[in-house]
């Protein structure tokens, strides 16, 4: 037996590699899985190349919970050791990578986010173990080995006499970890790190039930099998061409069981060169909503879970969607600024963006109706990216739908063609016409078009950010709301209608108006327009309006503390304006202004409260 101390400068390595990443103490069974997985996935190789003479057979890897002996056991049926790997790689290599490790990330552990992960391997066993042993026998032919160390830099190696090839880990769990000691807590790391790794993970039996026979001979049988807890041929790992649709649909429902809702599409991902990387992306359904839940991407490294916070590896408005990316060339035990400053992960992100616009523009080729069925439950993750992604707006210019209040899907050229010719301001700029609520804004609507004019229904919450964006990059267009200012004023008109008040009568009903209508909210304008267009029409500037509302969706900031500011027009043209002029009393002057004012507001859903309850019971007054 050889007795011997680990050669480390630190003097009592263990205790600090307890206190490193204190919340990350669980990882020490995705680390020694993956040492299991690896060393059996090594036996495959050799064996293939016909270097090991054994039979590789349908390895597993067991885990066992051994609550009354406080001990956990993991065993493997790959590599093993020899004596003298086991003094190489434990002693040495696993040992000088642990150091190391702790060296270099021992002050920026503070620095949360992906460090952590990985690095530490073998060693963070001591998280949770104070006394770890190692029985292991070689592929080669040669004896056993067991080594035990019990969390002092104090080691001992000596022969033993094991028969079965593989590598068994036995961790004597300490006070402070018992936790760790519960069926349930294992089988739910071994879940979550552990779900898709390539080799068999067996944890016990359960028992399952079938029925076998038909009819009265219908028969219940069950069966103990053997708990295997993961998929070792996850959907990601595999071609394309070998998957069915459906196949994806059951893959998204084995990584979001409580998931009800089928996914949109996927879009698989697969390259190797300049970097490797697999995957599946999902697009679930997205309701008008930037606070969807994030953190729904999980990111592997050759199948072993490493997190669900893709920030900074995928671009900010994929992650609103889910699946999974599998990528070794992604550096994780670094801080998150790092990341994304790292040229082969700002990579990886701008081929997964490309890859997304690549999809969605051979979705909307392909079968463009089923398309604009789906742009609802999409659309603010599109909008998103052309927002926050330049060569992402210029892909989604091909794609992107603008649909109008009767269901009818444009792109934008075919939009700009669509308006051209009857929609254009005294700038020659083409207006575009759109509603944010078909409820709200009905009556604006309607007059919009009973001219025939083209009216968007743009209901994302982004919409406002959007609009601006695409003003920017055409100069010829200019967006309206179809409640921003009077429709014939918006579009340019040929024909000024006729006022049918002279401009003294206009002059004396000015004052009488304003005296009514408080100041503060409404700017008056008296109008010549159509005597069937309402007598009083209230209207918001689009310019402040939409500064508003971008305020209350991030960015644009001196606009916030503005009041609400709307402007009245008065329709001189309108009989009862005419008749609020012939009015001799003051008083029933009054009372006309005030109830037109209040029906122009209910009809922008501006009549609210007190304001509304007092209307109601004046109106019953004045039909009793
Ligand atoms: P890494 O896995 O990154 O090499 P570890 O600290 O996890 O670092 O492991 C150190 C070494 O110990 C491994 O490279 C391997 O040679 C050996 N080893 C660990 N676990 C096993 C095992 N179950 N079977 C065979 N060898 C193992
Ligand atoms: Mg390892």
């Amino acid at each position: 037996m050889t007795k011997g101390k680990i050669n480390v400068s630190v003097e009592n390595i263990f205790p600090l590699i307890k206190k490193f990443l204190y919340s990350d103490h669980e990882i020490f069974l995705r680390e020694l899985i993956s040492n299991a997985t690896d060393a059996t996935l090594k036996l495959k190789h050799l064996s293939n190349f016909g270097e090991a003479k054994v039979e590789y057979g349908n390895p597993l890897i067991d885990v066992k919970v051994d609550k009354k002996g406080k001990k956990i056991h993991i065993i493997d049926q790959g590599v093993g050791m020899t004596h003298e790997e086991v003094g190489k790689y434990i002693n040495e290599v696993a040992f000088s990578g642990a150091e190391e490790f702790l060296e270099k990330y021992k002050d920026s552990a503070k620095d949360s986010g992906i460090i952590g992960h990985f690095g530490l391997g073998f060693y963070s066993a001591f998280m949770v173990a104070e006394k770890v042993e190692i029985f292991t026998k070689s592929y080669k032919d040669e004896s056993g080995a067991h080594w035990s160390c019990d969390g002092s830099p104090s080691y001992s190696l000596e022969a033993f006499d094991k028969k079965e090839r593989g590598t068994e880990i036995v961790l004597h769990i300490a006070k402070d970890s018992k936790e760790f000691l519960e069926d349930a807590k294992i089988q739910e790391l071994l879940t979550k790190y552990n779900k898709f790794m390539p080799i068999p993970i067996r944890m016990g039996t359960k028992e399952i039930s079938r029925t076998e026979g038909e009819g009265e001979n219908t028969q219940e049988i069950k069966e103990t099998v053997d708990n295997i807890i993961n998929n070792p041929s996850p959907a990601w790992i595999k071609k394309p061409a070998d998957l069915e649709d459906q196949d994806y649909k059951d893959f998204y429902r084995e990584l979001y069981p409580s998931q009800f809702e089928e996914p949109l599409f996927n879009i698989h991902l697969n390259v190797d060169y300049p970097f490797n990387l697999t995957g599946v992306l999902y697009f679930p359904k997205i309701a008008n909503d930037l606070n969807v839940q994030r953190d729904r991407i999980q990111l592997y490294q050759n199948q072993v879970f490493v997190t669900d916070n893709v920030e900074g590896i995928v671009p900010e408005f994929l992650t609103m969607l889910r699946g999974v990316i599998d990528s070794p060339d992604i550096p994780l035990n670094v801080s998150r600024s790092y990341l994304q400053a790292d040229g082969a992960v700002k990579k990886i992100s701008s081929y997964i963006t490309r890859k997304v616009g690549d999809k969605l523009n051979s979705l909307f080729k392909n079968d463009r109706e089923a398309f604009e069925q789906k742009w609802n439950d999409i659309k603010v993750v599109i909008e998103y990216g052309m927002l926050s992604e330049e060569k992402f707006f210029d892909k989604a210019q091909k794609f992107a739908l603008y649909p109008t209040v009767d269901g009818n899907f444009h792109t934008f050229e075919e939009l700009k063609d669509k308006i051209a010719a009857n929609q254009t301001d005294k700038d020659d700029k083409l207006v575009v016409l759109y509603a944010s609520n078909k409820e709200e804004q009905h009556a604006y609507i309607q007059t919009a078009k009973e001219k025939g004019y083209e009216v968007l229904l743009l209901d994302s919450p982004i919409v406002g950010h959007l609009i601006q964006k695409l003003e920017t990059s055409n100069e010829k267009v200019s967006f309206a709301r179809v409640d921003a200012d009077h429709i014939d004023k918006l579009i340019q008109k040929e024909e000024e209608a006729i006022s049918k008040l002279t401009e003294e009568q206009k002059e004396a009903l000015k004052p009488i108006i304003e005296e009514v209508v408080p100041k503060e909210t409404y700017t008056v304008q008296l109008e010549a327009m159509n005597s069937q267009a309402s007598p009083f029409i209230i209207t918001q500037p689009e310019f402040m309006r939409r500064m508003k509302e971008m305020q209350q969706t991030g960015g644009g900031g001196m606009f916030g503390n503005f009041p609400e500011m709307y402007t009245l027009s008065v329709n001189v043209n309108h009989p009862l304006v005419g008749q609020i002029l012939g009015t001799k009393t003051k008083k029933k002057q009054e009372r006309l202004i005030r109830q037109s004012l209040d029906l122009a507001k209910l009809s922008q859903n501006l009549l609210k409260g007190e304001e509304l309850t007092s209307f109601v019971q004046r109106s019953f007054e004045m039909i009793k």
